[in-house]
C-alpha cells in the first residue's frame, strides 16, 4: 500500500526535482506565536545597525516595517517554503590564502555560466523555485488552505529568510548569523515560496517547536576571527562594521577605522564561515541534480562551477579594470552590487594592506584618478605602506 506522504513531504519531493539539496515549510505564525527572532528585527533598525541599507527599512501603507512580520506584506500567507542549495566548492577558504598580491571576493559571487561570463545565483535559485512553485501549483487541490497564492523570493524580498530557514529545518540561526545545516555547513543559498497553503497543525507545531537544535555550543571562533568586531555579540550583527556591508553596500568613502581591518576583501567576506568548524566538516557540493533550468546557458555540469580568475584575483588586475572591462566581466553577477567605484575603491584598501611596495605605482596611478573616493583611497593605501616600512 503506498504510504500518505504529508504536505511538508509533497513539497519537499517538488523541491529534489528540482535539484535543491534542503527543503522545508515553515508555518507563518500560529497558536504557538510568532517566530521569536523577528521581533528583534525592529530593535536592530532602531539601533541603526542597518547602516546605508534603507531597503531594510521599508514599511508598508500602515507605517510598518515590512520585514518585522509577512503579514506586513503578505497577510494571505500562512506557510513558507524554503529551499537550498550548497555552493561550496573544492577551492580554499579566504583564511589560507597568503599570497599579499591577491585580493578576496567572496565565494557566493564565483560562478560561471560556461560562457566566460559570471552568472548571478540569483538567477540560478529563481529559475529553480519557480519550478518548484509550477509543481505546487499543479497540485493546488491536494493542499490545504483554499485558493492558493504563492509568492517568490531570493533575497530581494522583503522577508527575514534565515528565520524561516529555521523554522523550516533547513539548519540552526549560529553565532555568526548564518544559517547553518548540520552537513552542508552554511555555504548555502536560500530560495523562498511565501503560500497561502495551510500546515496542517501537527506539522506546524513540529515545525515551529522543534526547529533544528543549535550546535554552536560553547565555540566563539566566528566572533574571534571577526576583524572588525562586528559579530558585536553572539547571534548579532552590527551592519555597519561588517567588511560584507563596508565592500558591497557602503557608498563613498570607508570609514578609516574598520579600512586596515578590510584586509585582502575587496568583494564581501567569509572569514566567519571559513572559521568555522562546522564549514570543516562540510564536503563540497555535490548534490545538484536534475538539468539546469532552460533559460539559463549552463550545462549541468558548468552550473555551480567557480571562475577561476575570481578566486583569489590578483589585485593588480582589478585596480587596472577600465570600467568597460569591468561592465564586461561582471555582466549579470553579484559583484557589480559595489559598482566599478567600489570595488577599485577596495582594491586600493586592500593593495594597502598587502604592504607590498610593488603597488605603488599603481596606487600612484590611482591617487590621480578622476574618481575623488578612488582618489583618496588609494593615497591613504600609499601612506599605508609607507608607515609599514619605516616600522
Ligand atoms: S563577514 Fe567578515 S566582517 Fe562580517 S561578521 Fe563575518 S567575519 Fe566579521
Ligand atoms: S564558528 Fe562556532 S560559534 Fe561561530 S557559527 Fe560556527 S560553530 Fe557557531
Amino acid at each position: 500500500m503506498p504510504q500518505i506522504q504529508t504536505t511538508t513531504e509533497r513539497i519537499k519531493g517538488f523541491a529534489r526535482e528540482a535539484g535543491f539539496e534542503l527543503c522545508g515549510v515553515a508555518p507563518v505564525s500560529g497558536d504557538w506565536g510568532d517566530p521569536r527572532e523577528l521581533g528583534h528585527f525592529p530593535e536592530w533598525i532602531a539601533a541603526g545597525r542597518a547602516g546605508e541599507m534603507g531597503y531594510l527599512e521599508a514599511r508598508n501603507e500602515a507605517g510598518e516595517l515590512k520585514r518585522a512580520a509577512i503579514e506586513n506584506v503578505a497577510p494571505w500567507a500562512k506557510s513558507v517554503i524554503v529551499c537550498a542549495i550548497n555552493y561550496n566548492t573544492d577551492k580554499p577558504y579566504s583564511t589560507e590564502i597568503k599570497d599579499s598580491s591577491r585580493g578576496w571576493i567572496s565565494r557566493y559571487a564565483w560562478f560561471g555560466n560556461g560562457q566566460g561570463k559570471t552568472m548571478d545565483y540569483h538567477h540560478a535559485i529563481l529559475a529553480r523555485l519557480r519550478r518548484v512553485e509550477a509543481a505546487v501549483q499543479s497540485h493546488a487541490a491536494e493542499f490545504p488552505g483554499g485558493a492558493l497564492q504563492t509568492r517568490c523570493y531570493v533575497d530581494t524580498g522583503p522577508i527575514v529568510e534565515r528565520v524561516f530557514a529555521k523554522y523550516a529545518g533547513i539548519g540552526w540561526l549560529a553565532k555568526n548569523t548564518c544559517v547553518i545545516n548540520q552537513q552542508h555547513g552554511s555555504w548555502l543559498f536560500l530560495g523562498t515560496i511565501l503560500t497561502s497553503i495551510e500546515l496542517p497543525a501537527e506539522e506546524a507545531e513540529t515545525a515551529f517547536v522543534n526547529p533544528p537544535s543549535d550546535r554552536c555550543g560553547s565555540c566563539t571562533r566566528c566572533i574571534e576571527a571577526c576583524p572588525t568586531g562586528a559579530l558585536v555579540a553572539p547571534y548579532q550583527m552590527d551592519a555597519r562594521r561588517c567588511i560584507s556591508y563596508l565592500t558591497i553596500e557602503k557608498r563613498g568613502s570607508i570609514p578609516e577605522e574598520f579600512r586596515e581591518q578590510m584586509g585582502n576583501n575587496i568583494f564581501g567576506c567569509d572569514i566567519c564561515q571559513d572559521v568555522c568548524p562546522w564549514n570543516g566538516h562540510a564536503k563540497p557540493s555535490t548534490g545538484i541534480t536534475g538539468k539546469p533550468p532552460r533559460e539559463m546557458p549552463v550545462t549541468r555540469a558548468e552550473e555551480f562551477q567557480p571562475r577561476e580568475e575570481l578566486v583569489a584575483p590578483k589585485l593588480a588586475e582589478m585596480a587596472k579594470l577600465s570600467r568597460e572591462e569591468f561592465n564586461r566581466m561582471f555582466r549579470g553577477s553579484p559583484i557589480k552590487r559595489a559598482k566599478y567605484q567600489g570595488i577599485r575603491r577596495n582594491t586600493a584598501v586592500a593593495m594597502g594592506n598587502s604592504g607590498d611596495a610593488a603597488f605603488r605605482p599603481l596606487l600612484q596611478e590611482l591617487a590621480n584618478d578622476e574618481d575623488d573616493v578612488v582618489a583618496e583611497h588609494a593615497r591613504w593605501a600609499l601612506q599605508k605602506i609607507t608607515s609599514q616600512q619605516t616600522t
